[in-house]
């Protein structure tokens, strides 16, 4: 059987060229951590109850009081929660099985932010991982029943949190007596933000920051060009396992779950525009074409637009086609993609919605002026009203459509957060001086191990390369068989 494999080879870790650029950050702080989501979106709490968990003493079953959760009591329908999970998080669970043996993340001591969800608890059990330690997490938009389980990690977080609570549930995660952090899992930047804002000193035992989502790593770069980034970090979202499984193929599954369970629309025959034809926009118009849908595509890249016509859709700019189709998806992770211009001119009860930023690409906030009325129709569904009586039926509020509608598939979750997983193993084992000041991308290797371990769950079988065919090809038997560009 494959071991953990540790890159040795210096070539893997050229640096990867930012491409985040012309990405905007103009929201809130603690907006970017939807970036990336949680599978328990949909899922709500019905032992709500009026007072805040900040509030409230509680206690686990192996008598800690180091968490904040919405109600303990729910522990044991998160444990079942946990383990529906691992049912299809095998890869996952054949990690933790064989890092058993070496334990390498022995020591390491992770503070973390991301969603917490059953998926997310099974990751923060890795042996020698989270779990065997005094690892802290935070989430925001949280299944508050898989959280408390966590085995022996504090969990800081609840479904519903404020702004408030989330910066104090931070807090909480990083301002520990006697525990400091080596090394952070952050999800869209907040905990590193808030590490650099108000603790800088814990830098100085911190041996590297994993970064899943596109704006955190966005702000790594932004750091690192500034001369301010004072430890490796490793860049899990552009790693090719998380680009194609969290933005390509989950989306090609989510964009039709989430219209359908909002809006209950027969796709065969509507015409729907996809604005941006990234990976996130190819999934979204696979999906759509697959239904039957007549789908345009917008888009300012001449190469995508290209890729976009080879797959046999028309390249429009939104004016031309606004005035007729059926649904508009954002998928640009730009700003202001649909402007109010474009709002006033759609037809009555078109659809709009965002699979791309967080909440940028539609201008909502156009939306809101008294001439227009409300009416929230289900739940994230609300009728935008013009007074000619014409409706556009808004979704998410121009939120993510999947992370606020929709669930993600437990596989997909299994793929990123065996490459999390990864990220910590290499940095914290990393030899003094492979890694320096900078942002990386996961050496391929690694990409490559991460796929190789989801391959029994579809009983694939790989051809071995030939002693002869591997000096042929001038590659090593046991890879990487990519460069790293790939
Ligand atoms: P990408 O860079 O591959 O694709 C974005 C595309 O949009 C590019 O081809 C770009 O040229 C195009 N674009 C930019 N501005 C545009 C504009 N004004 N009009 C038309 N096209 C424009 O990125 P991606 O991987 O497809 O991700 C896109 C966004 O989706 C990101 O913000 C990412 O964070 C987000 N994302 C969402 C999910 C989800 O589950 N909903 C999953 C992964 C990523």
């Amino acid at each position: 059987s494959q071991q953990i494999q540790f890159a040795d080879d210096m070539q893997e870790f050229t640096k990867f060229p930012t491409k985040t650029g012309r990405r905007s950050l103009s929201r809130s702080i603690s907006q970017s951590s939807t970036d990336s989501y949680s599978s328990a979106a949909s899922y709500t709490d019905s032992s709500d109850d009026e007072v805040s968990p900040r509030e409230k003493q509680q206690t686990n079953s192996k008598g800690s009081s180091n968490f904040c959760v919405k109600n303990i009591k729910q522990a044991e329908f998160g444990r079942r929660e946990i383990e529906i999970a691992e049912q299809d998080m095998s890869a996952l669970i054949s990690l933790r099985k064989r890092a058993q043996g070496e334990k390498p993340l022995a020591g390491a001591k992770i503070v973390g932010c991301t969603h917490i969800t059953a998926q997310t608890a099974v990751s923060g059990c890795l042996p020698g991982g989270p779990g065997e330690g005094h690892q802290l997490f935070h989430g925001g938009d949280t299944n508050s029943r898989g959280a408390p389980v966590l085995a022996g990690v504090a969990v800081f977080a609840w479904k519903g949190e404020s702004e408030d609570d989330f910066w104090w549930c931070i807090d909480r995660c990083v301002n520990v007596d006697g525990w400091q952090a080596n090394m952070i899992l952050d999800d869209g930047g907040d905990l590193t933000h808030w590490v650099y804002k108000k603790y800088p000193s814990v830098f100085k035992k911190i041996r590297g920051i994993v970064e899943e989502s596109v704006t955190g790593v966005h702000r790594l770069y932004q750091l690192s060009k500034a001369g301010k980034l004072c430890v490796p970090a490793m860049n899990v979202n552009d790693s090719v396992t998380k680009q194609k499984f969290d933005n390509l193929y989950c989306c090609r599954e989510s964009i039709l779950d989430g219209l359908k369970r909002t809006t209950d629309v027969m796709f065969g025959g509507k015409q729907v525009v996809v604005c941006g034809y990234g990976e996130v926009g190819k999934g979204c118009c696979a999906a759509l074409k697959a239904l039957g849908a007549i789908v345009y595509v917008t888009e300012i890249d001449p190469i995508c637009a290209l890729q976009a016509c080879m797959d046999g859709f028309r390249v429009v700019k939104l004016s031309e086609v606004i005035r007729q189709v059926d649904v508009v998806i954002t998928c640009t992770g730009n700003k202001n993609v649909v402007t109010r211009e474009h709002l006033d001119r759609m037809k009555n009860s078109c659809i709009v919605c965002n699979m791309g930023h967080s909440n940028t690409e539609i201008d909502v906030t156009s939306l809101r002026m008294p001439e227009l009325t409300w009416e929230r129709v289900r739940s994230q569904v609300d009728h935008v009203i013009w007074p000619d009586g014409k409706r556009v039926v808004l979704l998410a509020e121009g939120r993510l459509l999947n992370l606020s509608c929709s669930t993600v598939p437990t596989f997909v979750l299994s793929i990123t957060a065996t490459t999390q997983a990864l990220a910590l193993i290499e940095l914290y084992n990393a030899p003094e001086g492979r890694y320096k000041q900078d942002v990386y991308l996961l050496p391929k290797k690694m990409d490559e191990y991460v796929a190789s371990l989801h391959l029994p769950s579809f009983d694939a079988h790989l051809t071995e390369l030939t002693d002869d065919q591997a000096k042929y090809l001038g590659l090593n038997k046991n890879g990487p068989f990519k460069p790293n560009y790939y």
